[in-house]
């Protein structure tokens, strides 16, 4: 059972509880891909922007700190073979520059003061530990509070906006709990069309949200007891499911991955085990009623050896069904 939650894993297990399982159960993790890459170094790029004095904020800089964001990022193992040529590379940072260029139609960031940037959001409810990373987080200027999230996408049709708000509810709903400000206002800002959504909110609007976050968590803490994450169909199969060429909808002899489930539980459970015992400085301090007075650590490492060993190997032949 998964111990935290984030709005984006809650919107995935809303879309695809079947995705949501083999991303975040199974653990078979997606590698990066040419979406992902441009969007995070757009993001430290605006990030790093914001750093500096409102003076140096120009376009030169903006594209140059962009520039540089990939140089520190692009030798890393996840950015590995994600191009196939240069040019296909130069074509690449084109199209994130572009990104930056229609940003800057948006807003003027010598005229901008973010209050924070990339902060940490986190807290409780009830029993669901919720937590993410907003983007950045505006003041007006009558002293109320706006969350703003950089998307590197295109903005949906205006009729179709809110849903795309629920993450930003969430982030001003742990906003709010932890220090008892309600923000104001979200503003979602799509960069491959130019566009700025925003969305007033209030108390009312971020208790429902509580309580459709709620609802999900009941509706995953279920699929875990049940072990029935189903697959279903949704826009994003098509094009943007990593998961496709395992999926049993599309795939009829699609492998069974509940192995994967079982494997990264019983991990789990031993690195429990063993910071159980590491708390003792003397195991025979342990009770005697406790199972873990005579096993030795050591053991257990053995152990999480050999299903890492095992996990590497069923994940090498599902990777290679997902590289087809
Ligand atoms: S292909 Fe579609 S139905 Fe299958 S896991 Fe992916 S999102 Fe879910």
């Amino acid at each position: 059972m998964i111990k935290n939650l984030s709005p984006s894993r809650a919107s995935q297990f809303k879309t695809c509880p079947k995705q949501f399982k083999f991303s975040n159960v199974d653990k078979i993790k997606e590698p990066t891909n040419l979406v992902q890459a441009k969007g995070t170094t757009v993001h430290q790029a605006l990030e790093d922007l914001y750093d500096l004095p409102s003076n140096e904020r120009t376009p030169e800089v903006l594209y140059n700190l962009f520039r540089k964001a990939w140089s520190n990022v692009r030798g890393n193992d996840e950015h590995v073979n994600l191009f196939e040529s240069l040019d296909d590379e130069r074509e690449w940072g084109q199209e994130g520059l572009n990104l930056l260029h229609n940003y800057l139609k948006l807003e003027n960031p010598q005229k901008l003061e973010p209050l924070e940037q990339e902060r940490w959001v986190r807290g409780s409810i009830e029993d669901l530990n919720l937590r993410g990373i907003l983007d950045r987080m505006d003041e007006d200027k009558d002293g109320n509070l706006i969350i703003v999230d950089y998307k590197s996408g295109k903005a949906p049709m205006a009729k179709y906006k809110e849903p795309r708000f629920f993450a930003l509810k969430l982030y001003a709903l742990l906003i709010r709990d932890e220090i008892g400000i309600t923000p104001k206002e979200l503003k979602l800002i799509y960069l491959k069309n130019s566009t700025i959504h925003t969305l007033n909110i209030d108390d009312k609007m971020l208790d429902e949200a509580k309580i459709e976050i709620l609802s999900i968590w009941d509706e995953i803490k279920k699929a875990f007891k049940e072990n029935n994450f189903p697959a279903v169909k949704n826009g994003l199969c098509k094009d943007w499911c990593y998961y496709k060429p395992i999926c049993p909808l599309f795939n009829k002899e699609a492998p069974d991955t509940d192995e994967l489930k079982n494997i990264v539980e019983k991990i789990a459970e031993t690195e429990e085990n063993i910071e159980a015992i590491s708390m003792f400085e003397n195991q025979d301090d342990l009770p005697d009623s406790s199972p873990l007075k005579n096993i030795k650590i050591s053991d257990l490492e053995i152990d999480i050896t050999l299903l890492k060993n095992k996990q590497d190997k069923i994940l090498k032949e599902i990777t290679s069904l997902l590289g087809k």
